[in-house]
């Protein structure tokens, strides 16, 4: 592969949905993919901006101050999004991810929250978060009908995490917003960490020292090759199953049952009943096989894998006048169509190939 740079503005193209097969889709139903898999989570990111710079994720030389975000005339408004999430529930989403860019950086958050927990109480609904407007906000979203709620937290050390969010941002304060979202009634609160080699993986024992005992959920994530900015290397993924080797010996431990299927985290326990961590390997465990997530980018296309280069136009759907029901059709159509299965062909040619950057389609 050459050293081309793709401008970031084409990773960011959406296909018209495919053609609505001849054959009719109900409107509603539950929906099997290509390869037999269901389509059970949403993610929704809600805006591209975010005030961290996480190397791993939005690194600061391609995110700087020319990077043109998405106007706000792009983005789904709230009333758009509830509608979409509805027909998705029809189709058998069960859980709905709140996500970014920074979720809380977009304004009346908890307007979101409100018309998603009402319109469909039923769905398991959380948000991921940095933490950093977090304390303020726990409450409203808590009032608004949020449950539980996921931070992300790469190192308790001061100057490590303030050099990985790049923003010099303090990780006391959120240390404070996870004790505040507690307190709010947040549970459990789970905490993301992404293991970089070199860069904070003399972290792990002390995150899951710290965090044992308190009822929140750490998770070791192995360092993705998400979108085409991190530069991404084998090198710099500590594979989780090193991760639980590091755990057991300090705090010995064993593999739980999963919660459901097609979780993402792999569940590992504390012998002596201190609760429990998750390990997500992407890289090293992939779990295309079970993956049930559809993702709404903040501009209304949806992708059906993490690491896709393209999504589908379902905006223009909503904004010319689309039916509820030819909007069902429109994304049965996608899903019915999905043969992804990224992270298991993963090669090294691959991880440098054009893909959509995290940050804009929702981690
Ligand atoms: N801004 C929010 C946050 O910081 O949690 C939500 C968006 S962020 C993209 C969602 C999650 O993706 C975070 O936990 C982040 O650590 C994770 N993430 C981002 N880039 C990643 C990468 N290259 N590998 C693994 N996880 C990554």
């Amino acid at each position: 592969m050459g050293e081309t740079v793709i401008p970031l503005a084409d990773l960011r193209y959406a296909a018209p949905v495919p053609a609505i097969p001849a054959q009719p889709i109900p409107a509603t139903g539950l929906l099997a993919d290509a390869l037999g898999r269901p389509l059970r989570d949403l993610r929704i990111s809600v805006t591209d901006r975010c005030n961290f710079r996480c190397s791993y994720c939005m690194p600061k030389e391609v995110f700087d101050r020319d990077y043109v975000f998405l106007p706000q005339s792009s983005l789904l408004s709230f009333e758009e999004i509830t509608r979409l999430a509805r027909i998705f529930v029809a189709h058998g989403v069960q859980k709905i991810r709140l996500t970014g860019g920074e979720p809380l950086l977009r304004r009346g958050i908890e307007d979101l929250v409100a018309m998603l927990s009402q319109a469909l109480p039923a769905v398991d609904l959380t948000l991921t978060t940095n933490g950093s407007a977090l304390k303020q906000k726990a409450q409203a979203l808590f009032d608004a009908g949020l449950r539980r709620v996921t931070v992300s937290l790469d190192s308790l050390e001061d100057a490590t995490f303030r050099a990985m969010n790049d923003a010099d941002f303090p990780v006391a304060k959120v240390l404070e917003a996870i004790d505040g979202a507690a307190a709010a009634g947040l549970a459990p609160v789970k905490i993301n960490m992404v293991v970089k080699r070199g860069t904070n993986d003399h972290q792990v024992v002390d995150m899951a020292r710290h965090f044992r005992g308190t009822g929140h959920v750490v998770r070791f994530i192995e360092f993705m090759d998400v979108g085409a900015t991190n530069g991404w290397r084998m090198d710099d993924v500590v594979p989780s199953a090193e991760v639980v080797r590091r755990i057991d010996e300090a705090f010995p431990c064993e593999p739980t049952n999963p919660n459901h299927f097609g979780e993402v985290a792999k569940r590992w326990r504390y012998k002596d009943g201190a609760g429990e961590f998750g390990i997500i390997s992407s890289v090293t465990q992939a779990f295309c096989s079970s993956c049930n997530r559809a993702r709404l980018a903040t501009d209304g296309s949806i992708y059906t894998c993490l690491f896709a280069h393209e999504g589908y136009d379902l905006r223009s759907l909503l904004r010319g006048g689309a039916s509820d029901e030819e909007i069902s059709r429109a994304i049965a159509a996608v899903w019915q169509g999905r043969e992804d299965r990224y992270s298991e062909l993963r090669t090294a040619e691959t991880a440098r190939a054009r893909k959509v950057e995290m940050s804009f389609i929702g981690g």
